[in-house]
């Protein structure tokens, strides 16, 4: 796991990458830019200034602002996902605006065409862009291949009735989809097909069987009969790449990470750590919140708790905590190096809310999880890893201490949470044979760059 790549050869190609700008959606896109750049690609990332990675982390990439450059336009004030980004996403000069930006960019340097333009699924408008300027554009998915079938699935979903069952139906299973159960479905988060997040997600699926191709951060072995039906539904290429394999994604950190936390982490015992995180947006009320401070102490296992500033809705901080919160066995940070945590030898299981890339970087790193997925595609990864590929427990019912010590005994300490992970352990090894010469993420790079070399 490095973080500055190295390149050895040219391919004269220039690659154009447009991140959707939340951290979960930054890091794996620029994940994907060190690679490629690796392999020899030269890299132009197109950003906007809300949420703007860190530039100075990259100076061998070129940066343009794009989208949200006028600080007069009111639209670009606000900075959740709902309000935000529905003003690029739907209005026709976000795509004015991209297509006078990408005819700049072809016209430069004629003797290093661009081979495409790589792009967040959820930029969905830049497909009919790309298509005007005779540009291939691939997409980036960020999410799981399951979850994307779900997502394609929502007005079949929709049709059936799912999204107005009341809750007496909660625990039932999804025929169409066996694995999951009714609640699973309904935190996704939408009410019925109409919705501008399902219509986001239409929109995004729609655009992305229109890509060039798609491009996965995951692998073959943890999604396999998932592939075959991406496969089978999007008439376009895919590749699986695990990221978190190839690369550290510290360097595109919006927030400070508190290195100290592996000093800490030095001075336990093998295993013996939870590492707590619920991503970079998701919030829990108060009484959660102190369900959870609870839950964590009355486990009496060590464990290290990232609580973000703006976690706790109405908080700053930890004000809601009592003074002897969090203990001797206990740490507190901010914000931590994920991925370096989940590395250590210390760090026996992760608590976490299912995104994506946490949850991809905790297979990576071969630790078991606890799942407590708050919306979106959450639901349906955390029910994936804990009752497909059995490496976690799904922590069903919201946060309660009982529950939640209980869980986190079933991983750390139970006979149960043994088997957890050594199942964790050979995915884990799956996936570092995946990398190999002829293994299957390995195949899937080399094919991708061939693939892009021969626009
Ligand atoms: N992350 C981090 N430090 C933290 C918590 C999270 O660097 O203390 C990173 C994590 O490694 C992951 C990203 O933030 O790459 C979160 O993405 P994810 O898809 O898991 O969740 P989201 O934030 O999009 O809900």
């Amino acid at each position: 796991m490095g973080s500055k790549p190295e390149t050895s050869i040219s391919h004269n190609l220039r690659i154009i990458l447009f991140p959707f700008p939340f951290q979960g959606h930054i890091n794996p896109m620029l994940q994907l830019a060190n690679l490629l750049y690796s392999k020899g690609f030269s890299i132009t990332i197109l950003h906007t200034n809300f949420n703007a990675p860190k530039i100075s982390n990259y100076p061998h990439f070129t940066f343009i602002s794009i989208l949200d450059n006028d600080p007069e336009d009111k639209r670009f004030s606000k900075s959740s996902l709902i309000d935000f980004a529905p003003n690029f996403i739907f209005k026709q000069d976000g795509a004015d605006v991209l297509r006078k930006e990408l005819e700049l960019l072809l016209a430069l340097e004629k003797d290093k065409p661009v081979s495409c333009l790589i792009t967040d699924a959820f930029w969905h408008f830049t497909q009919s862009v790309a298509d005007s300027l005779n540009l291939p554009r691939l997409v980036l998915r960020t999410s799981s291949l399951y979850s994307t079938i779900i997502f394609s699935s929502i007005p079949l979903l929709d049709d059936r009735g799912y999204f107005t069952l009341d809750d007496s139906h909660l625990e039932e299973q999804v025929s169409e989809f066996p694995l999951l159960k009714v609640k699973d479905i309904l935190k996704i988060g939408i009410k019925s097909n109409k919705d501008p997040y399902a219509e986001l997600l239409s929109d995004m699926i729609k655009q992305t069987k229109a890509s060039s191709g798609i491009i996965w951060n995951s692998f073959n072995e943890l999604e396999e009969t998932e592939l075959e039906r991406i496969q089978h539904e999007f008439p376009v290429q895919s590749f699986l790449i695990p990221f978190p394999k190839y690369l550290t994604s510290s360097l595109s950190s919006l927030l400070d990470q508190d290195q100290t936390v592996i000093h800490w982490l030095d001075q336990q015992s093998t295993e013996s750590v939870l590492y707590v995180s619920f991503g970079s947006i998701s919030q829990v009320n108060e009484k959660e919140f102190l369900e959870i401070a609870h839950g964590l102490v009355n486990s009496k296992q060590p464990f290290l708790w990232v609580v973000r500033p703006g976690f706790v809705k109405g908080s700053t901080w930890l004000e809601s905590l009592p003074d002897e919160f969090p203990g001797e066995k206990g740490r507190v940070v901010k914000w931590a190096p994920q991925q370096e945590v989940l590395a250590h030898e210390a760090t026996g299981a992760f608590w976490t809310h299912s995104g994506w890339n946490s949850t991809l970087e905790s297979v990576c790193e071969g630790v078991a999880m606890i799942c407590s997925p708050f919306r979106g595609d959450q639901s349906l990864d955390a029910r994936y890893i804990s009752d497909a590929v059995r490496v976690g427990v799904y922590l069903e019912n919201g946060f309660q201490r009982e529950e939640i010590s209980g869980a986190i005994n079933r991983v750390m300490v139970d006979e149960e949470g043994k088997e957890i992970r050594e199942r964790v352990r050979v995915l884990k090894q799956k996936a570092d044979v995946s990398l190999m010469k002829s293994g299957s993420s390995y195949e899937s790079l080399e094919s991708l760059i061939d693939y892009m070399c021969s626009f």
